[in-house]
């Protein structure tokens, strides 16, 4: 079958479900090693049988509903490649505002050390590293898995030297050490239960549930990230972590003025509510 025929055929097939001729074309060139120029350029040629039994059976998996990015084992984050498998969540667009405020926020100051708590892939300590190379992290995740893979993306994107990673439940006192953090930042899970319920199947039945839920409420790991960004932050640092677009007024009030100022919400592209912003008070 040439890749015309098959990309005809497949996009048939994935009628229905999201985006259909750009899930087939990013699985040709994914499995045939070229671009979408190549591909469109000659799209005539026979498909070797070997990649043609690779194809359909990524296909199979798409149609059992499985996010194009486990297909492809990677996904684009603040313009960089990450690799990604069923024990990290995929990033979403919507956390690459946390990325734009903490460029802006430390803009012109050198030497920042982070904290990521609960970092999946490592999109957001990676990212930061890889934007500011006088930037030192420390990201934690309970997640060996997640973990394997957030250390590879680091490896990827050649920032290992400055992103430490840790094995460690963020809910708990964790075992880090040193002056203090400039930088507090978080993609916690937020959704719950019920909320849990109404997604989409394509997150229930692929993405990992203890990155997307962290109890009933959902408030139970935002209260950990406060928490934690209380004890850790230096004076004048920064919180920033992504919530739900309901959560935005109890994300606030998770920050009392004894300890935090300038406490706001940030909006995504869609002008909901999206991150908590919050700079951790000089004690007088
Ligand atoms: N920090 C990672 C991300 O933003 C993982 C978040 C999570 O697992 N809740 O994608």
């Amino acid at each position: 079958m040439t890749r015309k025929e098959w990309k005809i055929r497949a996009t048939a097939r994935l009628s229905g479900t999201e985006s259909p001729a750009l899930a087939v074309t990013l699985l040709l060139c994914h499995v045939l090693g070229i671009d979408k120029v190549a591909l469109i350029a000659h799209s005539e040629e026979e498909i070797p049988p070997r990649a043609e039994a690779e194809l359909d059976a990524l296909l199979e998996r798409r149609l059992a509903g499985e996010p194009v990015a486990y297909l492809l084992g990677r996904r684009e984050f603040y313009g960089r490649d990450f690799s990604v498998n069923s024990h990290t969540l995929i990033p979403r667009p919507e956390t690459e505002h946390l990325i734009e405020a903490a460029l802006e926020f430390f803009q012109g100051r050198e030497e920042i050390r982070f904290l990521d708590l609960g970092t999946g892939s490592g999109c957001i300590a990676v990212t930061l590293a890889a934007e500011r190379p006088s930037w030192h992290g420390t990201a934690v995740d309970i997640s060996s898995g997640a973990l394997e893979v957030a250390g590879a993306n680091a490896g990827a994107h050649g920032v290992s030297d400055r992103v430490r990673f840790l094995q460690a439940d963020f809910t708990k006192p964790m075992p880090l050490v040193g002056d203090g953090f400039d930088l507090v930042i978080s993609n916690p899970p937020y959704i719950s239960e019920e909320e849990y319920a109404a997604l989409d199947d394509g997150v229930r039945n692929f993405e990992p549930r203890s990155a997307l839920v962290p109890g009933p409420e959902g408030l139970e790991h935002p209260r950990a990230v406060e928490a934690a960004a209380r004890a850790l932050l230096k004076e004048g640092g920064l919180l920033l972590m992504e919530h739900g677009h309901l959560q935005g007024e109890a994300c606030r009030a998770l920050c009392p003025d004894a300890y935090w100022m300038d406490t706001r919400t940030g909006l995504d592209l869609a002008g909901k509510d999206r991150f908590l912003f919050a700079v951790r008070r000089f004690s007088v």
